[in-house]
């Protein structure tokens, strides 16, 4: 994109005098943005600072060691990698003319035992911000997908997110200490530190974007802050207004609302400080916790409970009223050629079927269904298959034998039932 307002005109040459970063940063950049490692593998060491290998037979595998060609000192991991690459971002804080700037800084670094490790560093985004909470971005090409940056190309004026997305550039690096601010930025209580949120998510809730973050910097509630900056919310504002005027800093944030909404759940006054301002917050939260969860175990146990007997009164019912409905049927028998054919007389006898069958007929519940009589064929006291006959239309709706599939008999037992549907129609009437 060109720049076609003023303003962006004003960034892109204000952006063209901007220093190139100094050698302090770097030398920061590098100390700070990555992790410094030795590798152990058997009796061999190796320094992601340096790269140089050598032996160490003391057998230590965790804490740290200081290197003995560079003098870093490095966390012992045991690995058996021989490269370590790492990429970063440095941020420099700083301003120009009326705008507040974030510099990004792409930082690799590519360390291979026994060879030198090499560093590259690339600034590939500027955010341009102002007092009334505008941003401009400059910044380098990337790649299909947005998955990594074009380091050939030039910085140019870019659109900063889209409606999906918006804030594209905000990039949460290391921030280099020496921090310039806006006038207002530091008014409004910024100093050095982000307190682990994102710069220019910072610097835009702090230019009235969010409610409550003016409030939190300046009472020192970081903690609090960082929770707020990423949840986008408070559940308790107020909460807040009385930890500060008892001087009570809220370390952990997220385990703090958590405690909040469990002050709610059992209705304990979130506007009093003897209970918004816990001496010991992790062993009031743990506390509250488990009272909470052994009341939802009981509220859940009472629930089995009541299925339980809900399901035991639905089983008698459905007993009592297959026993009426089986009466005219007890005792029929359809025989020829050894094979006989009797209704299921009870629910006990349609669980034993569809246990021996391999199909639903108990589990279906069968037995429930008002006009619908089933039969067992069977030879020789083995099961051949389970019949259904509808009642109303006296037809054989399906006979089945284990599994869903047809038994040899299939059409023996069908012929059989279908010439003794007189005796069925008889007894039902
Ligand atoms: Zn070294």
């Amino acid at each position: 994109m060109r720049p076609r307002t003023k303003r962006e005109r004003l960034v892109a040459e204000l952006s063209s005098k901007l220093p190139e970063i100094t050698e302090a940063q770097i030398r920061w950049g590098k100390k700070h943005c990555f992790p410094h490692n030795a590798y152990r593998c058997k009796d061999e060491m190796w320094c992601s600072e340096c790269g140089k290998m050598w032996v160490d037979v003391t057998g230590q595998k965790e804490g740290y060691i200081k290197c003995p060609y560079c003098g870093e000192r490095l966390e012992m991991k045991v690995s058996r990698k021989a490269k370590d690459n790492a990429v970063s971002y440095l941020t420099v804080v700083t301003t120009s003319g009326d705008f507040q700037v974030l510099r990004h800084f792409y930082t690799a670094r590519y360390a291979r035992k026994e060879r030198d490790t090499h560093y590259f560093i690339d600034e590939v985004c500027q955010q341009w911000i102002t007092s009334d909470n505008k941003e401009i971005v400059i910044a380098k090409a990337m790649n299909m997908g947005c998955r990594g940056w074009i380091h050939t190309t030039d910085m140019s004026l870019k659109q900063s997110g889209n409606i999906y997305y918006p804030h594209s550039y905000d990039i949460d690096g290391y921030v280099y200490p020496k921090v310039k601010v806006l006038p207002i930025l530091r008014r409004n209580g910024l100093r050095t530190s982000f307190h682990g949120v994102t710069p220019a998510v910072l610097m835009r809730a702090l230019l009235g974007e969010n409610k409550y973050a003016e409030m939190l910097i300046k009472t020192r509630q970081y903690g609090m802050l960082e929770f707020y900056m990423r949840r986008g919310g408070l559940s308790h504002p107020w909460a807040v207004n009385i930890c500060n005027r008892n001087g009570y800093i809220i370390k952990d944030g997220s385990m703090y609302d958590d405690y909040l909404r469990l002050l709610d759940y059992f209705h304990l006054d979130t506007h009093n400080a003897h209970y918004v301002c816990p001496k010991n917050l992790k062993k009031e939260h743990d506390k509250l916790v488990e009272k909470k969860r052994k009341i939802e175990a009981k509220i859940r146990a009472e629930q089995k409970r009541k299925e339980r007997i809900e399901r035991m009164f639905r089983m008698k019912q459905d007993i009592l009223s297959f026993i009426k409905r089986i009466q005219p049927f007890l005792g029929m028998e359809i025989k020829d050629k050894g094979i006989v054919i009797r209704p299921l007389e009870s629910v006990t006898q349609f669980y034993l079927e569809g246990k021996a069958m391999h199909h639903c007929v108990y589990q279906n519940e069968y037995y429930r269904r008002k006009d619908c009589l089933i039969l067992t064929a069977q030879k020789n006291g083995k099961r051949l298959e389970t019949i259904e006959v509808n009642l109303k239309t006296f037809k054989i709706i399906q006979s089945r034998a284990a599994c869903n599939k047809t038994s040899d008999y299939h059409d023996k037992i069908i012929e059989l039932v279908n010439r003794n549907m007189g005796l069925i129609r008889r007894s039902a009437s």
